[in-house]
């Protein structure tokens, strides 16, 4: 991400007058549109070794542009995370997810775990505990139904406050993953430091993790580090078959994945969750 703000600010320099209006307008177009339901949340399972048997669910965020149509998050969260709209955007997520657990279990159906996805920014900032505590208050949701999906360079920023904050977490019961899990230089110590409970092996390893030796010595590695470490793992991006069999002979247990589920909304996760019995 610190490399494209990089070379964002060279394209912005050389052009200052329209980088600013550029960003002006991006920044009114994302408020209008959290405003006027613009936005919305897809889910996708994650599941341990069946397709029917869903442990959690990732939210993920589209934007159903007026003009531009359906627009894919690689496209804004990266402008997002250069300012602190993605604070609200982050916030905009988590209220939506809990809103969402809420009305599923007025439903009557058994919830699952909801990860969201958070960024390095929001996560240092004062604001992240106390609006979840806020939000799991107003919404009567425990914060076990709660996880957050950290990717592994925010880590690096400030490792203090991030130990710091993560146990603020932990006291409120709520997971911490660690996303793209690979792809980011976090040193074993670091690891050891903090409060987590989940790594998810990056796509990126998944993908070739059938073909390639280097690939499946990975995630093989990575499987072995979540073990000492009494981590939890979650391969992601798992398309077919051979890729699956790969990760189970490596012990992967859970799994995400086009195989398993695409991203869905929420009238199909419906679908998918059990009635709860308990009442
Ligand atoms: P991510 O957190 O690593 O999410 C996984 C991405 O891989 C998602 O793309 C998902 O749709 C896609 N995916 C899932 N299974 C497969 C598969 O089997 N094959 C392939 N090729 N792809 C798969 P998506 O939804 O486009 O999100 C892209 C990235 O945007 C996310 O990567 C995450 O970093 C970011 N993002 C998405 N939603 C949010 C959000 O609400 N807040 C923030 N801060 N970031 C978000
Ligand atoms: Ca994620
Ligand atoms: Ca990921
Ligand atoms: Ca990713």
């Amino acid at each position: 991400a610190k490399e494209k703000g990089r070379d964002n600010a060279q394209v912005f320099t050389s052009n200052m007058t329209n980088a600013v209006t550029k960003r002006f307008s991006f920044e009114k177009e994302v408020n209008d549109g959290l405003s006027s339901d613009e936005f919305f949340l897809v889910y996708q399972p994650k599941v341990l070794l069946e397709k029917d048997n869903i442990l959690g669910l990732e939210a993920l965020i589209r934007w159903n542009h007026p003009v531009k149509g359906l627009i894919s998050p690689a496209d804004f969260i990266p402008l997002a995370e250069e300012s602190s709209l993605i604070i609200k955007m982050d916030e905009w997520v988590i209220d939506k997810a809990l809103l969402q657990l809420k009305e599923w279990r007025d439903k009557g159906l058994s919830i699952v775990p909801v990860s969201v996805n958070v960024s390095g920014r929001h996560l240092v900032s004062d604001s992240l505990v106390s609006f979840i505590s806020k939000k799991l208050a107003f919404y009567g949701i425990e914060g076990g139904y709660l996880e957050l999906e950290i990717t592994e360079g925010v880590l690096l920023q400030d490792i203090q406050r991030c130990i710091d904050v993560m146990f603020e977490l932990k006291g409120l019961d709520i997971k911490i993953s660690i996303d793209d899990f690979g792809t980011g230089y976090s040193s074993l110590s670091y690891l050891k430091r903090l409060p987590l409970d989940i790594l998810k092996i990056d796509q990126s390893f998944v993908e070739e993790c059938d073909k390639q030796m280097e690939d499946a010595k990975i995630c093989e590695t990575i499987v072995y580090l979540a073990r000492s470490l009494e981590l939890s793992i979650v391969a992601e991006g798992v398309e077919t078959a051979p890729q699956l069999e790969a990760l189970k002979s490596l012990g992967c247990e859970v799994f995400q994945g086009y195989y398993f589920h695409r991203p869905m909304k929420n009238t199909e996760v419906a679908k998918l969750l059990s009635p709860n019995l308990e009442e």
